[in-house]
Order: structure tokens, then sequence, then C-alpha cells
């Protein structure tokens, strides 16, 4: 079921999307050569615990995961493709593209958003993936227009991915969010035109491309949460939550 949030509802999405937008824009000047992965997630829980907020993620179990989620944030990162687990044990290094992916809970309504974010000096290519999937992020955005469809915010994802000789990652997907982690519809980022459910006001929906240097088939590592590409190739993630309206969509997580 798709859910249309109230307007005191939407009010709390504004007021925790910004506190995640200053929680990722820390952790964009926290990623730093030789910093661990857990005190990119320990800083991010502590901001959060100061707005008076909660991490979404931690204790995070969904059907069918054989562990709830240990931490506050994911850390993927080259060919991690999301929900990677922060370690103390790894370091960032120079040359690493490190996707950050947070969602926050403020007075019981949820926020969802990720950067990719260079490591030191990265190679061009790396560069490329990074400027092509949040380029990607807001095609999908301006896509998710009132009484567009679902499937409209795909093919506009999508288009960017094959211009660009990416591939979108298997399986992975957008969805709705709000008053669960993950709401329908889903959201995915290949499509056909006119396809899914009408976007209507009131809608909240987390897009978030996924694209790799390589092959679209994922893998699933030996944690039970992290996902790779398969072909070990490197791969990128944006995300924002963003509110359908009677014009232009909301960006609710924006800095
Ligand atoms: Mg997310
Ligand atoms: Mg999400």
């Amino acid at each position: 079921m798709i859910t249309i949030k109230k307007p005191e509802d939407i009010q709390k999405l504004r007021e925790g999307g910004k506190h995640l937008a200053l929680v990722l824009a820390a952790l964009r000047d926290a990623t730093k050569v030789g910093v661990k992965t857990s005190d990119l997630d320990a800083l991010a829980k502590k901001m959060t615990l100061d707005f008076g907020d909660k991490p979404a993620f931690l204790n995070y179990k969904p059907k069918g995961a054989k562990r709830a989620f240990p931490a506050s944030l994911c850390v993927s990162i080259n060919n991690e493709i999301v929900h990677g687990i922060p370690s103390e044990n790894r370091e960032l290094a120079e040359g690493d593209i490190v996707g950050l992916d947070m969602g926050l809970i403020h007075e019981g309504m949820i926020v969802d958003s990720a950067i990719t974010v260079p490591v030191g000096k990265v190679d061009a290519k790396a560069k490329k993936i990074l400027a092509v999937t949040e380029e990607a992020l807001f095609a999908g955005i301006t896509a998710a227009h009132v009484g567009a469809f679902i499937g409209d915010i795909g093919v506009a994802v999508e288009a960017v991915a094959n211009r660009n000789g990416y591939s979108v990652a298997d399986e992975l997907a957008g969805h709705g969010v709000g008053y669960e982690v993950h709401e329908d519809p889903f959201v995915p980022n290949f499509g056909m035109p006119g396809q899914g459910p009408i976007l209507k006001p009131g809608m909240v929906i987390a897009i978030e491309p996924m694209f790799n240097e390589g092959g679209s088939e994922i893998r699933h590592g030996a944690d039970d949460w992290t996902i790779l590409t398969k072909d070990n190739s490197r791969s990128a993630h944006f995300e924002h939550t963003i509110l359908i309206t009677d014009g232009a969509p909301e960006i609710l997580t924006k800095s």
C-alpha cells in the first residue's frame, strides 16, 4: 500500500531531512585517508542522537534478513554497492570511493539519503562514476513530478547509465519511505514510460541510483549484509528522499 503523508508528518520529514543532510555533510568532511569506517558510523550516530533523533538502520531487520543491521550507517567501499557494515578493522585508503547511506528517524518519521565520496586523490574514472550517478539521481527526481509514473523515474535514471556506459545494479531499487524504512512503491532504476503507480501529492519516495562500472550482476557478502558487484567492478550510489507535490518534487534531504 502506498501511503499519503499528512501535512504534520511532512513537516517532521522536512526537519528530519535537514538533520540528515547535516549528518551526511559532516561525514563527507570526515572521509579521509586512514579513517576507520567505524569512526564514520560513530560520528553519524552521535550527531543523530544530539539532534534528539534515532538512527533508522541500527538493529533494522527486514523480512528475510539473517540478522539485524549492526550499525547506524552503511559504508560501502569500491566494489561494494550498498549495505556495507562499518568496522574498526577497515581504514579508508587513498583512491577509494565510499558510499555513505543513512536513515534517520525524527519524531517517528523516517528519511533516507546517501552520497558516494572520494578518499584523497581518486582516478578520473572514479570521478566520472560519482558525477554520473549523482546526475542520474537528479534526472530521476526531475522525472518524479505529479502525474508521472514510477516507471518514468526508472527511464530517466537508466538513460543516464546507458549513455555513460554504466550498468544499473540488479535487484536493488528505491522505495517509499516515511512511516517505515521501506514502504511501497518499489522504485526501480530502470523502467518503461507510463508503467507502475502514478505519482500523487503527499507520496514520499527515496530515489537511489546504484551504477556499476562493469556488469549489473550482484553478489552477497559473507557478513549477510554487504552487497557487492559480481565482477568486483566499482559502484556508486546517491539517494534523496523526496516529496511529491502539486508542483515540482521537493527534496527533503537536501543540504
Ligand atoms: Mg539509503
Ligand atoms: Mg533507501
